[in-house]
C-alpha cells in the first residue's frame, strides 16, 4: 500500500473535479488522481461517479466517508483503483512532502501577513530567464496557493528541469505551519511582515510570530525587515534555539541594526551592505508597500549572487504590477473581455481557463495566446499539453502569438490562427469578425498584450463599476461559515444581483454550488436560464402574464395569496392537460405502464407566510384554504416555505423577530401535519443570519451580505469590498473663497481646501 500510493507522485493531481472538463479523449486522463475531501461545503465524494463517466480511474477516498451505500456505488467502478485512506489531503501533503525530498535545488518559502503573492511574483519575473547563468528556471505557487491543500498542489509542480523554486505559505490559526514547513523545507526564507490579518486565529501577535517561523525551522538563510521589532525577537529568541546555525539577513530603512541599510529619496533607493558594498537604483513603484516588497526582493537576489548595479536595474525596470485576478472587461462588439496579460505559465493557463468556462457568458470561446515562456520543458511536450488543454475546454477559435507557437501550429485545432509577434496580430486579424464571444486574453510579459486588450476593449465609458467576485466568494464563504454545513443557502440575485451583474453572479455562485437562486421578477429568471444557470430558481413576484415563461424556463413561483395560487393552479393544470392532449399517441402506447407515472412531475411552489411584515403572505388563519387547495392539486407541491423577518438588523426588535420566529414554526407545524410531507423552511436573511444562527431552520436567504455590506453592523469588516467605481477627473480647478460653481449660484465654495 505504502510504496503503491507514493507511485502518485508522478500523477496529475485534482482535488476539484470541475478541472475534469469531460474529454475522455484527453490522453491526460489515464494520469489523472482525484483525491476525494470531505470540505466544509462539499464531499468530493460526491463526485467520483461523475469523474469516472469522464474516464479517471484513479481516486483517493477517506474512510469515514465511505457509507455502506457508497462501498456498493464504487464496486460498479470494477476498473477504478480506490486508495482509502484516513484523510485525503494529510495524504496529498504526505505525497508532496516526499516529492519535495528528491529536488535538490534552491527553495524560496515566503510567508508573513501581507505581499507574500507579489513577493513570489516580482521575484519569479525578475529572476527567471534563460541567458545568463543568474537566470532561473522556475516553479512557484500559482495565483495565492498558499493554503493546506494549495502548498501541496503548487509544490508538486516541480520536475527535473526547475532550478528554482518559490512557494508562500499561509497560516490562519496555531498548528498549522508544521505540515507547510514540511512540504515546502525552504533552503531561503523570506518572512515579509506582520499585521494583523488572523488574529483571531492566535491567543497573541507573539504566538502568530512563532507559528509563522516555523516555516523556517530547516531554512539556511532568513531573510526579513528588521523595522518589525517583533519579528527580530522572536527570530532570536525562538527560531535561532531550534535552528542555530540559520544566517539571518535583515534591511532597514529606519537605521536599526541590519545587513542592509537602505535610504530612500522618492523612488531613489541607496542600499548598503554591512560590508560597505552599496547599489544606487531606481524603483519602479513608490508606495510604502511595494517599496517593502522591492527591496525583500532584491535583498533576496544579492543573497543569490552578486549582481552588477546595471543588471540589477535593468531587471527591476522589467517589472510589473501584479494584478492578482483575472479581469472581466466589455469589449467590442458584444464581447467579453477576460484580460489575463501579464502572466504565462501552464498553472496560470489552466486557472484561467476553469475561469474561462465558469463566467461565459456569451456562447463562442475564444483564446489569445501568446508563447509560454520559461516552462523547462521540452517545446513539444509543452505545446501538445497547451493544445490538450484547449480542447478539453470547447474553445471555439484559439489564436497563438510568437514564433515558437507558430512553429508548433500543428497540434492545434485546424481553425486557429497564428501570428509570429503581437504587433503582426494587431495589424492583420480582423476584428470585425469577432463578436459575441468570450475572449481570453493571455500573455506572457514580453508580448505586451496590453496592446491587445487595449484594441479589443469597448471604450465608451468614462466610468466603470468593478465587481470583485473574488472578494464576492469571500463573502458567500464567511457566511457559509456562520450557518454551517446542514443549512442550504439560497442567495438572493434579484435586481440586477443588488446591482453587480446577476449572469455573472449567478455564474459564480452556481460554480460554488449554492442551493437556490431567487430573483423579484420572471424575466430575471429567464436572462440567468439563457446563461446556463441550471440551479433551481425563485421568483418573487409571479404575474400571470409570465406563467408561460416559468413553466417554459423551469421557474419557481412564490405564491403569496389565495388568488394567485389559484391562479397558478389553474395554469398548471391546463397547461398539463394541454400537453397529455399533444402527447395523446404516445400516452396511449406508454399506459399499458403504470398508470401514474404519466403525471408530469408536480410543480415546485414557495409559500410565503406573514409573521408580521404585512406585506405579501398568508396569515395563519388562511392555510386551511391553502391546504385544502393543494389537496387537490396534486400537481403542486410545496418545495419550501418561508417568512421575513421585520427588523433582523435591529436589537430593538429582537423581542418581535422571536414572536416571528414563533408564529413561522407554528404555520410550518399546521402546514406539515397538513400536507404530509415536509417543507424546507427558511426565514433569515443577511442581517438573521449573523444575529439569529438559532433561527436558521433548513435554508437560509443570503442577500445584501454577499455584496459586502454587512446590515447588522456588527461583523463588517469580517467582509470584502465587492464593488468599486472608478471614474476619471475632467478638470482640475482652484476657485477662491467666496466664489460660485455651476448653474444659479447655488453653490459657495466657503472653505479653502488646501
Ligand atoms: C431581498 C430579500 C432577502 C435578502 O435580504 P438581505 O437583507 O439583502 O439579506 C431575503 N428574503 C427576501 C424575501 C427578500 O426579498
Amino acid at each position: 500500500m505504502k510504496t503503491k500510493i507514493f507511485q502518485l507522485i508522478n500523477r496529475l493531481w485534482i482535488t476539484d473535479s470541475r478541472q475534469v472538463t469531460g474529454n475522455t479523449a484527453d490522453p491526460q486522463i489515464g494520469d489523472v488522481v482525484f483525491f476525494a475531501i470531505q470540505g466544509e461545503h462539499h464531499d468530493g465524494h460526491d463526485f467520483i461517479g461523475e469523474l469516472y463517466q469522464k474516464g479517471v480511474r484513479q481516486f483517493v477516498v477517506e474512510r469515514s466517508a465511505l457509507t455502506p451505500e457508497r462501498r456498493t456505488e464504487l464496486m460498479h467502478y470494477a476498473d477504478a483503483t480506490f486508495f482509502e485512506v484516513a484523510s485525503s489531503l494529510q495524504t496529498v501533503q504526505t505525497l508532496a512532502a516526499e516529492q519535495r525530498q528528491n529536488v535538490h535545488i534552491p527553495i524560496i518559502g515566503i510567508t508573513g501577513s501581507n505581499g507574500k503573492t507579489i513577493v513570489k511574483e516580482w521575484l519569479a519575473q525578475l529572476l527567471e530567464g534563460s541567458h545568463s547563468h543568474t537566470d532561473y528556471v522556475v516553479a512557484k505557487s500559482p495565483k495565492s496557493y498558499n493554503s493546506q491543500l494549495g502548498v501541496p498542489l503548487s509544490v508538486h509542480q516541480l520536475n527535473e528541469s526547475h532550478t528554482l523554486g518559490i512557494f508562500e505559505a499561509g497560516i490562519s490559526k496555531a498548528h498549522e505551519m508544521q505540515a507547510l514547513e514540511a512540504i515546502i523545507r525552504p533552503t531561503i526564507g523570506i518572512f515579509t511582515n506582520i499585521g494583523t490579518a488572523h488574529d483571531e486565529g492566535f491567543r497573541t501577535r507573539k504566538q502568530k510570530i512563532a507559528e509563522k517561523l516555523r516555516l523556517f525551522t530547516h531554512a539556511e538563510t532568513l531573510i526579513y525587515c528588521s523595522d518589525y521589532a517583533e519579528i527580530d525577537e522572536e527570530t532570536h529568541l525562538l527560531l535561532k534555539a531550534v535552528n542555530p546555525a540559520i544566517q539571518v539577513i535583515t534591511w532597514s530603512l529606519k537605521g536599526r541594526q541590519a545587513t542592509y541599510q537602505g535610504t530612500l529619496q522618492s523612488n531613489q533607493l541607496t542600499l548598503i551592505k554591512s560590508d560597505g558594498r552599496s547599489n544606487q537604483l531606481l524603483l519602479p513603484f513608490a508606495d510604502p508597500a511595494s517599496i517593502e516588497n522591492l527591496l525583500h526582493c532584491l535583498v533576496t537576489m544579492l543573497t543569490l549572487h552578486a549582481w552588477t548595479t546595471e543588471t540589477l536595474q535593468a531587471r527591476l525596470n522589467r517589472l510589473r504590477p501584479v494584478s492578482m485576478r483575472l479581469e472581466q472587461k466589455e469589449g467590442i462588439n458584444n464581447c467579453v473581455l477576460i484580460d489575463d496579460s501579464y502572466n504565462n505559465d501552464v498553472a496560470g493557463l489552466q486557472l484561467a481557463l476553469s475561469y474561462l468556462n465558469q463566467q461565459s457568458t456569451r456562447s463562442r470561446r475564444i483564446v489569445i495566446l501568446s508563447d509560454v515562456l520559461q516552462s523547462g520543458q521540452p517545446e513539444s511536450d509543452l505545446y501538445e499539453q497547451v493544445s490538450t488543454l484547449i480542447r478539453g475546454n470547447a474553445i471555439e477559435q484559439f489564436v497563438g502569438i510568437g514564433p515558437v507557437l507558430s512553429r508548433n501550429a500543428h497540434v492545434f485545432a485546424e481553425n486557429s490562427l497564428f501570428y509570429p509577434t503581437t504587433d503582426a496580430f494587431l495589424g492583420q486579424f480582423s476584428f470585425n469578425k469577432l463578436h459575441d464571444s468570450t475572449v481570453l486574453v493571455k500573455g506572457a510579459r514580453p508580448f505586451f498584450f496590453e496592446r491587445i486588450v487595449a484594441r479589443l476593449e469597448r471604450k465608451v465609458h468614462g466610468t466603470v463599476l468593478e465587481i470583485n467576485l473574488d472578494a464576492l466568494t469571500h463573502n458567500l464563504n464567511y457566511y457559509r461559515e456562520k450557518v454551517g454545513p446542514d443549512t442550504k443557502l439560497m442567495v438572493m440575485v434579484k435586481a440586477f444581483a443588488y446591482g453587480s451583474g446577476s449572469t455573472e453572479v449567478a455564474q459564480l455562485l452556481q460554480f460554488h454550488r449554492v442551493d437556490y437562486l431567487a430573483v423579484a421578477y420572471a424575466d430575471e429568471g429567464i436572462t440567468l436560464r439563457q446563461h446556463g444557470i441550471d440551479l433551481p430558481i425563485m421568483v418573487m413576484n409571479p404575474a400571470p402574464e409570465t406563467f408561460d415563461a416559468l413553466l417554459a424556463y423551469n421557474l419557481e413561483p412564490e405564491i403569496y395569496s389565495m388568488r394567485i395560487l389559484r391562479e397558478w393552479g389553474g395554469f398548471v393544470q391546463r397547461a398539463g392537460s394541454e400537453e397529455r392532449g399533444a402527447g395523446e399517441v404516445a400516452e396511449q402506447q406508454r399506459l399499458t405502464s403504470v398508470a401514474h407515472a404519466l403525471l408530469p412531475a408536480p410543480r415546485h411552489l414557495h409559500l410565503k407566510i406573514d409573521t408580521g411584515m404585512h406585506r405579501l403572505g398568508f396569515l395563519e388563519t388562511e392555510l386551511a384554504d391553502v391546504v385544502a387547495y393543494l389537496k387537490n392539486n396534486p400537481g403542486l407541491q410545496v418545495a419550501t416555505v418561508f417568512s421575513h423577518l421585520v427588523g433582523s438588523d435591529d436589537p430593538q426588535f429582537n423581542a418581535f423577530s422571536k414572536q416571528q420566529y414563533e408564529a413561522f414554526l407554528q404555520s410550518t407545524t399546521i402546514l406539515e401535519s397538513a400536507l404530509g410531507y415536509r417543507p424546507t423552511r427558511h426565514l433569515l436573511n443577511s442581517a438573521g443570519i449573523v444575529r439569529f444562527s438559532e433561527y436558521k431552520l433548513d435554508m437560509v436567504r443570503l442577500g445584501i451580505g454577499l455584496y459586502g455590506v454587512e446590515a447588522s453592523g456588527i461583523n463588517q469588516s469580517a467582509l470584502q469590498t465587492v464593488g468599486t467605481l472608478r471614474t476619471v477627473i475632467s478638470q482640475i480647478k482652484t476657485v477662491r473663497a467666496g466664489e460660485s460653481i455651476g448653474y444659479s449660484r447655488r453653490v459657495f465654495l466657503i472653505m479653502k481646501l488646501v
